[in-house]
Order: structure tokens, then sequence, then C-alpha cells
């Protein structure tokens, strides 16, 4: 688009390993097809304060390996009004920003979208470690939040083996379920509670532990997603119904930081090169989106009107391979 000149981009919401990699693509690219490209310190929140400063090749050096974001982010509540907005808009005029790219979860693409409805143009880029963006399969930091969660299994699994205990085994992911999903199929869980799904504690975990113990099982594992929570209670049940010594870990934070994956940094590189072409090309308004194993992009305002739901196929294979 010949009217776009220079183009800002954020980090916005939860951190996600990879957000590096995705802001060096749009500096890089931005550069290579000679946009100025201004960098946006914490989010919607440094947009407000106009903590904005111009990139260069080099300042989005030695960054890819790592996790976080360096541009940092934050949760921004003067931004979530219609005077917050308004105010953006004025400093984007301020500093000349033509477009903008954001890197985060729905919450910041609906403050893309309260953006572009000002006609900023907008693209969105998905990044957050919980996959629960409706427009997208995958989204930025989610494989390496897996594979920071199946490093954390197997090392309880060598500890609950040598003890033959259960361990109950709460994992982030907000109100969606897809870490936990993905972890208890990828770590042999007995058992995934998952916020998208009602459940039993007597049928979906208290069964399938003393199922496994009359088998000869030595060890459980039992998968709780963060939106289920209750992760000690859980446990004390557990213990008391079937007398197998029981210990919860919650992994917290550990799971949101490190170095991100080689899929994760690949991704993210794809997709920060695709917003700076898709505006390039004079595709405004848009969200990066992977759906059946291609990048694809979508409206902004239809990407926020769809419905996230768990993959059904990954929660029966679970219950068929937890026998
Ligand atoms: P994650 O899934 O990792 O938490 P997120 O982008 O969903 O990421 P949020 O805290 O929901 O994280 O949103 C980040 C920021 O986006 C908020 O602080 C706010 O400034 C803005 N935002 C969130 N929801 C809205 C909304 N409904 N309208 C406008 N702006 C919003």
């Amino acid at each position: 688009m010949d009217n776009i000149k220079t183009i800002g981009v954020l980090t916005s919401g939860g951190d996600a390993p990879g957000m590096n990699a995705a802001v060096r693509a749009v500096v890089r690219t931005g550069i290579y097809y000679g946009y100025n490209v201004l960098g946006i310190r914490k989010g919607y929140e440094g947009l407000l304060n106009g903590d904005i400063f111009k990139m260069t090749l080099r300042s989005v050096g030695d960054i890819i390996h790592r996790g976080g974001t360096f541009l940092q982010t934050a949760r921004s509540y003067e931004f979530n009004t219609e005077a917050g907005v308004e105010k953006a808009i004025s400093i984007t005029r301020v500093f000349g920003i033509d477009a903008m790219i954001v890197i985060g979860g729905d919450g910041s693409f609906r403050g893309a979208r309260d953006l572009s409805r000002k006609g900023l143009p907008v693209i969105g880029i998905p990044g957050t470690i919980d996959n629960d963006i409706a427009s997208t399969e995958y989204t930025i930091g989610f494989d390496t939040a897996k594979n920071t969660v199946q490093d954390a299994i197997d090392k309880i699994r060598d500890t609950a083996y040598s003890h033959e205990r259960c361990s109950v085994l709460e994992v982030m992911g907000r109100k969606a379920g897809h870490i936990a999903l993905n972890v208890a199929i990828s770590g042999g869980a007995e058992a995934v509670i998952l916020p998208e799904k009602e459940f039993d504690i007597d049928r979906d975990i208290i069964r399938p532990i003393i199922d496994g113990r009359n088998r000869g099982k030595k060890h459980y594992l039992v998968v709780i997603a963060e939106g289920i929570g209750g992760a000690v209670d859980i446990t004390k049940y557990i213990e008391e119904k079937t007398g197998i010594m029981t210990r919860a870990t919650i992994l917290g934070h550990i799971q949101r930081g490190g170095s991100p994956t080689v899929y994760d940094r690949v991704m993210a590189s794809r997709m920060g090169a695709m917003a700076v072409k898709l505006l390039k090309d004079g595709c405004i308004n848009r969200v990066i989106s992977f759906r059946q194993g291609a990048l694809t992009d979508i409206d902004i305002e239809e990407a926020l009107k769809m419905k996230k739901t768990i993959d059904e196929d990954l929660y029966e294979l679970n219950k068929i391979l937890a026998l």
C-alpha cells in the first residue's frame, strides 16, 4: 500500500516464547521493503504513553532465541475504553504511524479491531501460549509451552514411578484446555480434566486410577487445566479414595518462559514476514491464521466472531490410550 510508510509493532497480553522472532521478522521484512518501523514498548499501555522508538536491523539482533518479549507487554485498562482508543489514535498520528502490527491474544485482537474501526490499518499475529484464539489452529508460544510441560511431566514421572505415586499436574491455558489435552497425550496421562468438558471426579479420575492399579500400573498422572483449578483438593480426594500417595504440582509461570522451540521460531518468523507483506499488498485489518497446514489471513471482525472448540479427536484418542 503506497500510503503506508511507517509501521508500528507491539506485543500485548501474556508474553509467549517466539514473540521476539515475530518482532524480528516484522522489523527486518519491513526494512527490506523500505518501510520505517517503530517499536512500541509495553503494548497498548506504551502506545498511550508514547513509549515508541525507531527500530533498525540491529535493534532486533540477538533476540530470536530469547523467551518473553523484548518489547515487553502490559495489560492496559485505559486502552479498553472509548477515550483510551481515541487517545491511542491521536498518539499514532503524533508519531506518523500509518499501520499497526499487533502480536498477542484475542484481547489484543479486540484492541486492534477497535483501532481499525477508527481508521488505522491493522494486522494481528496470534501470540499466546494458550492457543485459545478461534481463528487459528496454532498460536506463537503454544509449542514451546507444551514442550516445557512435557519436560516437567517426564521428571515427575521418574519420581512417581519410584514411589508408586499419583501425580496431579495443573497446567496453564486460562479458560482453554489445549495445553492440557496435548500434554495428556504426550505424557500418557490416566485422566485429563478440561474446562470445555463436564466431568465427574469418580468416573473420570478415580475409576481409571483404580482400573490401572488392578492392571499393575506403578504410577499415575492426572492433568488438570488451569480453568478447572483445584489441583490440591483433587489430590486430597484421590488419596482418600484410592489410598495411593498423591502429590500436586502447579507448574505456573515456568510454562510461559524459556527459549522458543524451532517450530515456534519458524512459525513466528513466517507470520511476522507475512504481516508486512499483507500491508504491502493492501490487505488491511486481517489476522494471520494457521489452518489445515497452511498460513492464511482472515478479516479481523470475522475472526473475532469465531468460537474455539477443543479437538474432539484428540480428546477421544486420550480416552483410548489411557486404558
Ligand atoms: P493472552 O491470551 O496471552 O492473555 P490477550 O491478548 O488475550 O493475551 P488480554 O489481557 O485479554 O490478553 O488483552 C491484552 C490487552 O488488550 C488488554 O490489556 C487491553 O488493553 C486490550 N483489550 C483486551 N480486551 C479488549 C477489548 N474487549 N476491547 C479492546 N481492547 C481490549
